[in-house]
């Protein structure tokens, strides 16, 4: 019989291995996990968390296209598809809830909460669908279709209302509309931090800033009283869905009403003028110091260069040229 050597080729080059792939899961708290879903290999863009308690618990299930990153990830943390009690969701945008449909299919015993205005859009999401493409275009095919929920899977939330997860972990909603009308925040009580969704902005870890996510209808009157709400509540950290756990929770949400009432006055200067949306852009870029410290990244993103720059701005435009400015 023919020996062979224990080495990969003559050359004694170890032969490339098949990687297996790894997603990239960080602990961030005693009960609290990250998973990054590299939308389209973009890192630190969109998250999903898990909390372990004796269940489990799932915020923000991503975009249906990363569905699959979500999972290798629940794997890697062990979590079996039967412990997950609770999928939450911020609000039903493709970025936030999109995975939930196909999510449930391998999930056999969770349950969907959701805000009651989201709720019929995820038990049916051609509207959705169809709405986001038309928004979003190229950055909607990239989130990928949604697939339904069934309804008897759907737990519609209120204000206050409370979800154990055993082991001390509980989250608490409250409702924090503004940047949608079925926006919800998740205050987590071990941790004393909250899931902000989209209501506290998106942050931009790498500059230690926050920029805004407020595209049409905005709403920015409640916006700001959601923000006072979580305020409120006084948390220790946030949890941004786009992206990752902060400290200074407070600081970050009083830095964030204010950089909203900037962008305001801004645009209600500007819609005065009757400038456009592009000449907005501009001044707020050259105004606000946070958006100018990332402003290269922001520019170059893929997907923020079109949402911060252009819907964001859009968003707070179309508020003050509705309502005035409220703040005065
Ligand atoms: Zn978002």
């Amino acid at each position: 019989m023919k020996m062979f050597k224990a080495v990969d080729n003559d050359f004694n080059i170890p032969l490339k291995r098949k990687t297996v792939q790894r997603m990239d899961v960080t602990k961030i708290g005693e009960h609290i996990y990250l998973i990054d879903l590299e939308l389209a290999g973009i890192e630190n863009s969109i998250a999903s968390y898990v909390l372990n308690g004796k269940n489990t618990a799932i915020i923000e299930t991503g975009p249906a296209s990363t569905v699959q990153n979500l999972l290798s990830g629940l794997k890697e943390l062990d979590v079996k598809p039967e412990e997950v009690i609770y999928v939450a969701v911020s609000h039903i945008h493709l970025d936030h809830a999109g995975a939930a449909g196909t999510l449930l299919r391998y999930l056999p015993k969770a349950k969907l909460i959701v805000h009651r205005r989201g709720a019929p859009h995820v038990v049916n999401p051609e509207k959705l669908w169809t709405q986001a493409r038309g928004v979003l275009g190229k950055i909607a095919e990239m989130y990928g279709k949604p697939e339904p929920v069934p309804e008897e899977r759907i737990i519609t939330a209120t204000d206050g209302m409370g979800f154990n997860v055993g082991n001390g972990v509980e989250l608490k909603v409250v409702e924090t509309l503004g940047h949608a009308s079925h926006h919800l925040s998740y205050y987590e009580a071990s941790s004393q931090g909250i899931f902000t969704g989209d209501a506290a902005g998106i942050y931009l870890n790498r500059f230690d800033v926050v920029v805004p996510t407020t595209p049409p209808p905005f709403r920015l009157d409640i916006a700001l009283a959601s923000l006072e709400k979580l305020i409120n509540l006084k948390p220790r950290f946030l949890y941004y869905s786009h992206f990752g756990k902060a400290q200074n929770a407070i600081e970050k949400l009083r830095a964030y009403e204010n950089q909203l009432k900037l962008w305001a006055e801004i645009a209600r200067q500007g819609v005065e003028k009757g400038e456009n949306l592009e000449a907005i852009s501009r001044r707020i870029l050259e105004s606000d110091a946070a958006v100018q410290k990332a402003a290269g990244h922001i520019k170059n993103h893929p997907i923020l260069s079109k949402t911060v720059l252009n819907q964001s701005v859009e968003g707070v435009m179309k508020f003050v040229e509705k309502f005035g400015n409220v703040l005065e």
